[in-house]
C-alpha cells in the first residue's frame, strides 16, 4: 500500500489545510473525505432515527464507526484508506436506503459518485476500476427495476421529507463529483507540468556535446539559421572554424583519454576567450565553430587571434600526458561575402582553415 511523505495534517492554519485539500500528494485528501463520510452518516443516522427506520439507523452507526477509524488511520498516515469497505458501504447503503425510503429519496445518486472515486483511488488498477464501474451500473439499474415493482418498506414517508432527502443527497453527490473532478484535473496538470519540464531538459541535453559541455552541431545550426534570417534586416555575422593541430598524434602518443582531456581544455579556453561571441560549438571530432553576430570579419579575426594565442599559451598538462597544443583557424563573414549563403560561408571558413593547415598550422586565416 502506498504511503506518503507528506503525511499528517499539520497545524498551519486554514489556508494550508485548504491547499492540502487539493494536493494529491497529501493524505489530507483522504482524511477530509473520510471525515465527510463520517459526518454525512451521522446525519443519516439521525434522520433514520427520526423516521424510525431502525435497521438503517444501526447500519449508519456501523458506517460512522468505519469512517471514523479510516479517518484516524489516514490522519496517522499509516496508508491510503482501503477502497473495498468504502465502495461496499456506499453501494450497500444506497441500495438499502432506497429499498426503505424509495427511489425518489435519491440515495442511489451516491452509487454514481463511486465511479470516479474508484478511478481516482491510487491503489485501484484501471482494469479493476472499469469492472467496478460496470458492477455499479448493474446495481443502479437493478435497484431502479426493483423500485418499479415494489413499494418502499417505509411507505409512510411524507413527500416533502422524501424531497428534502433528495435535495440533500443530490447536493452532497454533486459536491463529491466536483471534488474528485478537481483532483483529477490537478493530477493531469501536474503530469503535464512534469512532462514539459522533462521535455525541456531533454531538449537541452539533445543540444549539448556531452564531452565538452558546449553546444553541439545541431543546436549551433539553429543559431546559425537565426543569424542568417536576420541578414535580410541588414545584420551581419562572422564565423570561425578551428581544428586542433596534429591531434591524431596526441591520441597516438598519450592515449585517447589524454585526447579527451585536451578537447575539454580547448573547449574551456575557447569559451572563455570568445565570451562575447554569440556561441561556441563542437562542430566535429576536434573541430569547433564560433559564431560572432553583428561582427565584421576583421573584428572576428582579431578575437580569433586572441583565442589562438591563448590556446598556444595554455597549460595542457594532465595525468595522462602533457602535449603541446596549437590550433588552426579559418574566418569568414557575411560582410566580406554578401553573396554567400550560410552553407557556402561555412565552406569558405573551412577552406581558409585548410589553407592555414597547408601553410604550417597554428595560424588564423581570414583572407
Ligand atoms: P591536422 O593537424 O591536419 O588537423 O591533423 P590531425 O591529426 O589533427 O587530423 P586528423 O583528422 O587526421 O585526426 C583527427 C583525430 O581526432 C582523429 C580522431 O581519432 C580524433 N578524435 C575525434 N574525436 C575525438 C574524441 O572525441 N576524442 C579523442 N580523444 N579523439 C578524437
Ligand atoms: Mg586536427
Ligand atoms: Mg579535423
Amino acid at each position: 500500500m502506498d504511503s506518503y511523505k507528506n503525511k499528517t495534517v499539520e497545524k498551519g492554519g486554514f489556508r494550508k489545510f485548504f491547499n492540502e485539500l487539493f494536493d494529491i500528494k497529501s493524505n489530507t485528501v483522504y482524511v477530509f473525505f473520510m471525515a465527510c463520510c463520517c459526518i454525512i452518516h451521522a446525519i443519516f443516522l439521525t434522520v433514520f432515527a427520526i423516521l424510525n427506520i431502525y435497521p438503517m439507523m444501526f447500519f449508519n452507526m456501523v458506517s460512522v464507526g468505519l469512517y471514523a477509524i479510516l479517518c484516524i488511520r489516514a490522519k496517522k498516515a499509516e496508508s491510503i484508506p482501503p477502497i473495498m469497505p468504502i465502495i461496499g458501504e456506499i453501494a450497500f447503503h444506497g441500495v438499502a436506503a432506497t429499498i426503505f425510503t424509495g427511489w425518489n429519496s435519491g440515495f442511489m445518486l451516491y452509487v454514481i459518485c463511486i465511479v470516479p472515486l474508484v478511478f481516482y483511488w491510487p491503489t485501484v488498477k484501471r482494469n479493476y476500476a472499469t469492472a467496478f464501474a460496470f458492477i455499479f451500473t448493474f446495481i443502479f439499474l437493478a435497484t431502479k427495476l426493483y423500485c418499479c415493482f415494489f413499494q418502499p418498506i417505509q411507505s409512510d414517508i411524507q413527500i416533502n421529507v422524501s424531497q428534502m432527502l433528495y435535495l440533500f443527497n443530490s447536493m452532497f453527490s454533486f459536491f463529491m463529483l466536483t471534488y474528485f473532478s478537481i483532483l483529477f484535473k490537478k493530477i493531469i496538470d501536474n503530469k503535464q507540468q512534469m512532462l514539459n519540464e522533462q521535455n525541456n531538459e531533454l531538449r537541452k541535453i539533445a543540444g549539448i556535446d556531452p564531452l565538452t559541455g558546449l553546444m553541439n552541431r545541431r543546436s549551433m545550426y539553429e543559431q546559425l539559421h537565426e543569424s542568417e534570417k536576420l541578414r535580410s534586416n541588414g545584420s551581419i555575422y562572422s564565423i570561425t572554424i578551428c581544428d586542433i593541430d596534429n591531434f591524431k598524434r596526441v591520441n597516438d602518443t598519450y592515449g585517447h583519454g589524454c585526447g579527451d582531456d585536451v578537447l575539454k581544455k580547448v573547449a574551456e579556453v575557447i569559451s572563455t576567450e570568445a565570451e562575447k561571441s554569440s556561441g561556441v560549438c563542437r562542430w566535429g571530432g576536434e573541430e569547433f565553430l564560433i559564431l560572432f553576430n553583428d561582427t565584421g570579419t576583421e573584428k572576428a579575426a582579431e578575437i580569433t587571434e586572441n583565442i589562438r594565442r591563448s590556446i598556444e599559451e595554455a597549460d595542457f598538462s594532465f595525468e595522462s600526458g602533457a602535449p603541446d597544443i596549437t590550433m588552426t583557424f579559418g574566418v569568414a563573414g557575411t560582410e566580406s561575402f554578401p553573396e554567400l549563403g550560410l552553407d557556402l560561408l561555412i565552406a569558405k571558413a573551412d577552406e581558409r582553415l585548410y589553407n592555414g593547415k597547408k601553410s604550417g598550422k597554428n595560424c588564423v586565416v581570414s583572407r
